[in-house]
């Protein structure tokens, strides 16, 4: 539409949808503001093959209902006016300290049977951001991210530095071990059998089965404003060293006031070469897509090309969606005054 014929809808009174609202303060401000959007929060918990027939009726309740608890607390911080990063940050340390999720407890073991953690966090009112890689002693790597991005002048720490940095911050500290459960040295196991033993495997092929678990959240406030959190240990069985997607900033986690949010989750490969999150963005604001299109595009076209995996998005009209090219993916959202609802099984697109 032309910005002439929209001044004159708008002083008409005819259009008043949040995106013009928006483009009009971007104007005025240079800053994009989606104040009259509703407040939402979406989270994932991995995707993979997951399916009913291998979980029993209690571990699919006790998935469902972390799912519902980290959600609605994040959804929570959201109702009291509080910032979309609080909320995403306070969903995602309830997923990395459940056992069930591969994100801080419970993260998937490298070849040499460690952990190491990669996470980061967006704030889409500003484009601040802060991401960790290939941190082996930080209990909530989500936190970190976030110190890095308000309490350092750098985007991204990686290993020691960034363990280094966790102590300065006071951050809380495990030993490694701390990260460790049965089902993921179970799922090693099996992923070292499936493969030719070399010494620090440098490929291990993918296997949906293994069921990921990385966590993510996108959420709006009340401001507007949009932020992503995305945390993980990675893929089983990686080589150590190996940083995947969920640290890097476009691939793993986006956020942009100007055009939506996202969190990933999949085959991080895939998805760094991709530039998944910030593709998705990039379609809504260049193409004026609607998010959750140009998300179940991204994915499609991820999928022809051998990439598995899954996205949550929340958009500046504080639309909610996730898409997912797998047969299933652990997720969960609150929109405005309704009651959380969590699913981990059905088709994604
Ligand atoms: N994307 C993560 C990685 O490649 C793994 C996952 O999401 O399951 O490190």
């Amino acid at each position: 539409m032309e910005p002439l014929m929209k001044k004159l809808l708008l002083s008409l009174g005819l259009l008043v949808s949040v995106s013009a609202v928006a483009e009009q303060a971007q104007q005025a401000t240079g800053k994009v503001s989606n104040a009259l959007a509703p407040i939402g929060i979406v989270i994932h918990g991995g995707a993979g093959t997951i399916m009913r027939s291998s979980m029993t009726s209690e571990q699919e309740s006790a998935y469902h209902a972390t799912l519902k608890h980290a959600v609605s607390q994040g959804y929570a911080v959201l109702e009291r006016g509080g910032s979309s990063l609080d909320a995403v940050s306070a969903a995602v340390i309830i997923l990395e300290d459940s056992p069930l999720f591969n994100a801080g407890k419970g993260a998937v073991y490298t070849w040499d049977e460690t952990h190491e953690l990669d996470a980061s966090i967006m704030d889409g009112s500003n484009r601040n951001a802060g991401a960790v890689a290939s941190v082996t002693t930080v209990k909530n790597p989500i936190l970190l991210a976030r110190a890095v991005m308000e309490k350092s002048v750098h985007v991204m720490l990686s290993g020691k530095g960034a363990e280094q940095f966790a102590q300065e911050q006071h951050l809380v500290q495990v030993q490694n071990s701390y990260f460790d459960t049965e089902f993921r040295l179970e799922a090693l196991k099996k992923a070292k059998q499936s493969i030719e033993p070399v010494p620090h495997q440098a490929y291990v092929p993918y296997d949906p089965a293994w069921k990921m678990g990385t966590v993510g959240a996108v959420a709006i406030d009340k401001q507007g404003n949009l932020a992503a959190a995305t945390s993980t240990g990675g893929m089983t069985a990686k080589r150590y060293g190996r940083i995947g997607d969920a640290p890097i900033i476009g691939a793993g986690n986006f956020a942009d006031n100007a055009s939506c949010a996202v969190s990933a989750t999949g085959h991080g490969e895939y998805f760094i070469r991709y530039q998944v999150a910030a593709d998705i963005c990039a379609r809504v604001k260049y193409q004026n897509k609607n998010a959750a299109e140009a998300a179940h595009e991204v994915l499609t076209e991820l999928k022809q090309i051998g990439g598995d995996g899954g996205v949550i998005v929340v958009d500046y009209k504080g639309e909610l969606s996730w898409v997912f090219n797998t047969e299933g993916m652990y997720r969960a959202m609150q929109s405005q005054g309704k009651a959380p609802i969590s699913e981990i099984f059905g088709s994604g697109q």
